[in-house]
């Protein structure tokens, strides 16, 4: 096997197995249940489940989507979860994010493109579900996205891991602000809230993550895509006219994009 298939593979198994432990902290988190106690069960008949029901992916596809015990069935969701991150495990390994630098450590980039990937999935769920972005979520995640850029930035040299951490501060701060403000302004002519709380709080991490440029670039992809997908839903009738649409996931969707394929390619695409 070649090197490029062997850390491909080690890429996605990782991730496969991070996005099982993400499904249980997308379903713990909102019930104020502990992510490590108890082990996984069945939320149904709450059997334990040994760890040959537990493997990502492949106990979904042998069990047929039911549980071992009780027959009731497994949602799609959790597969279709560890098959994403498998994916995202394989995407940051190659990944060409511009957001640290301009020679920043090349294992350390694949380990904050992972832990950013990962820490935006549970963000997302948890808003699809319950059209709510966890507060402590976004405050870590963002704590994280700032230590990541002094690590990676002064790893570069005193001068650019100023300039980064700078830079990255100040995108947190403008997301956070901005967006509260558009809220506000939203809020004041439409005489209804138009973006949640959460998404400041998600902006600014977004921003804390990939500086000033790249949470413009995923803010205006978050805004394309919602506006898309909002446009066709309203159209077609599956949301209704007052119906909320939850932009944690277009904000989360258009920071990965930034990350994984970097600023220059998305200058390039949305200002050709
Ligand atoms: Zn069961």
């Amino acid at each position: 096997m070649s090197d490029a298939t062997s850390l491909s593979l080690v890429g996605a198994l990782l991730g496969a197995c991070i996005g099982s432990f993400l499904n249980v902290v997308a379903w713990r988190l909102p019930r104020q249940e502990s992510l490590i106690w108890p082990a996984s069960h069945c939320p149904h008949c709450g059997t334990k489940l040994a760890w040959h029901e537990n493997i990502p992916l492949l106990s979904w596809v042998v069990l047929r989507g039911r549980c071992n015990h009780c027959g009731a069935p497994i949602a799609l969701r959790y597969p279709m979860v560890e098959l994403l991150t498998a994916g995202l495990g394989v995407a940051a390994i190659w990944a060409t994010p511009t957001a640290m630098g301009p020679s920043p450590h090349a294992l350390g980039m694949v380990l904050a493109g992972g832990l950013l990937l990962s820490w935006l999935i549970p963000l997302v769920l948890i808003d699809l579900d319950r059209l709510w972005l966890p507060e402590p979520l976004c405050r870590h995640g963002l704590l994280l996205g700032l230590t990541s850029t002094a690590l990676l930035g002064f790893g570069q040299g005193g001068t650019i891991g100023r300039m980064l951490l700078f830079q990255h501060l100040l995108a947190a701060a403008a997301g956070l602000l901005g967006f509260e403000a558009v809220s506000g302004l939203a809020q004041r002519l439409l005489g209804r809230p138009a973006l949640g709380l959460g998404d400041a709080k998600l902006a600014a991490l977004l921003g804390a993550w990939l500086g000033l440029a790249g949470l413009g670039l995923a803010v205006a992809l978050a805004v394309v895509g919602g506006a898309l997908v909002g446009g066709v839903g309203r159209i077609s009738g599956r949301l209704g006219r007052h119906e909320p649409l939850a932009f944690g996931p277009f904000l989360a969707l258009g920071g990965a994009a930034v990350w994984l394929l970097g600023n220059q390619t998305w200058l390039a695409v949305l200002f050709p």
